[in-house]
């Protein structure tokens, strides 16, 4: 049996086609602030910025937590009409 040797890597966010992050444009956008609700960052980047300032570099709100972004769901207005 062979074993694999390549598949050795460490799991990275893959750039999605949505978004890249907004500060090293490097990582898929896949964070969510709490509570301002932006995603426009990596995971590692919004932990970087909530450790360095705790305030999000898009609308300055006070950061108090970092999510993983799902992806964002589908638009859908469910009016009911
Ligand atoms: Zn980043
Ligand atoms: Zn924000």
């Amino acid at each position: 049996m062979l074993w694999d040797l390549s598949n050795k890597t460490v799991p990275e966010p893959e750039a999605t086609p949505g978004e890249e992050c907004a500060i090293c444009f490097c990582h898929a956008a896949n964070t969510c602030l709490v509570p301002c609700g932006h995603t426009h960052f990596c995971s590692y980047c919004a932990w970087r910025v909530f450790r360095d300032t705790a305030k999000c570099p898009v609308c300055r709100w006070q950061i108090e937590a970092v999510a993983p972004a799902r992806h964002p769901p589908a638009l859908r207005t469910e009016e009911r009409s």
